[in-house]
């Protein structure tokens, strides 16, 4: 079917300017692409970040938008197992497929990774390119709507293997989760669906009130003494592990205090240094055999995994969908995205 030539996207041509909604050239994709018609984008905090300059990948002119599902609308010639018309989504790293990492199933650290919306121009728009698309698509499962699927490849899928892989989190164990939102809140919700004792923190009340929705047993205002004191009071002998899922530089090390021995704290939230680079002691990981690990999104071949835990568990993860939007829109949602108080994720829908 032939193309428009031209799509509408949200553009900015500098960092921190607002951005404008623009007619753009539609991508013209590699013979290992696709071309996806973009169905539903959600917003998240590294869009920010992005737009705010503390990403060393994005070149101006640019398109945001990491996470996204849609429907294929052109296939490159070398792609094989893939037609028009599939509703598909994409984890936001894309991976080679082909180095060190990748043969090692490590796609989310590929060393020649894509990521649209970042190393190139991203969902909010009409159209996006997925690059090496046979080993970053996956199809959506009929019952799956594309709002629910486009969270799954940035904060859901990124919380799923941050617990799984990375914390090592098992049934019974304890778990503090710092920020209550995308990440966190799906955190919450896959802890609690695997029988681990959750505990959250958000300066936001409402946000602490969707996390307590969510299945978060205790939520704090902060770590200050008192609440250091409730998290050892509940857990015992500390937490097994905590996620940062914000990236909140100056509780790294209150957090550290609060692992258990052989405690794991995963470093999911972005800390870009222009935020200013954290500091904490090394001394309890040596005595305590703690490990401070970073986690970085998820593979797509983790997908069929990450979909049946969804349907086994049930998982609402619309609960944590607290608004939709024009791509219009999403320029204010983007540009005041740290003072919006509305807890939960945004999602852009196109038609
Ligand atoms: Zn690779
Ligand atoms: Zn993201």
């Amino acid at each position: 079917m032939p193309h428009a030539r031209e799509m509408t996207a949200v553009y900015y041509d500098e960092f921190g300017k607002t951005p404008v909604l623009s007619r753009l050239p539609i991508p013209s994709i590699e013979p290992t692409s696709v071309l996806v018609q973009v169905k539903a984008s959600g917003i998240c905090r590294s869009d920010w970040h992005g737009w705010m300059g503390h990403d060393r990948d994005i070149q101006l002119p640019h398109v945001p938008g990491h996470e996204f599902a849609g429907i294929i609308s052109a296939v490159g010639s070398e792609v094989k197992g893939w037609n028009i018309g599939q509703r598909v989504t994409t984890p936001f790293v894309q991976a080679c497929g082909k180095c060190d990492y990748c043969l090692q199933q490590d796609h989310q650290v590929c060393e020649f990774q894509e990521q649209a919306g970042f190393s190139s121009w991203g969902s909010f728009a009409q159209y996006v390119e997925v690059k090496n698309a046979m080993v970053n698509l996956v199809e959506l499962p009929n019952d799956m709507d594309f709002a629910t699927a486009a969270v799954l490849g940035c904060r859901f899928g990124t919380a799923y293997r941050a617990l799984r892989d990375q914390a090592k989190i098992r049934e019974t164990d304890y778990l503090l989760v710092i920020g209550c939102g995308g990440v966190g809140l799906s955190s919450i919700m896959i802890a609690q669906a695997l029988g681990v004792h959750v505990a959250a923190m958000d300066l936001n009340p409402e946000a602490r009130k969707l996390a307590g929705k969510c299945g978060a047993a205790i939520t704090l205002n902060s770590l200050d003494e008192k609440g250091k004191k409730e998290i050892l009071a509940w857990s015992g002998k500390g937490v097994h592990a905590c996620v940062d899922a914000i990236g909140v530089k100056d509780l790294l090390g209150e957090c550290i205090g609060l692992l258990r021995r052989r405690g794991r704290y995963v470093q999911v939230g972005l800390l870009p240094d222009q935020m200013g680079v954290p500091s904490f002691s090394f001394e309890r990981v040596v005595a305590h055999e703690l490990e401070v690990i970073g986690s970085h999104g998820i593979q797509a071949w983790q997908y069929r995994n990450m979909l049946d835990f969804i349907r086994l568990h049930k998982l609402p993860i619309h609960k944590i969908i607290t608004g939709t939007c024009t791509l219009h829109q999403s320029i204010g949602l983007l540009t005041t995205m740290p003072e919006v108080k509305t807890p939960g994720v945004k999602v852009i829908l196109q038609k």
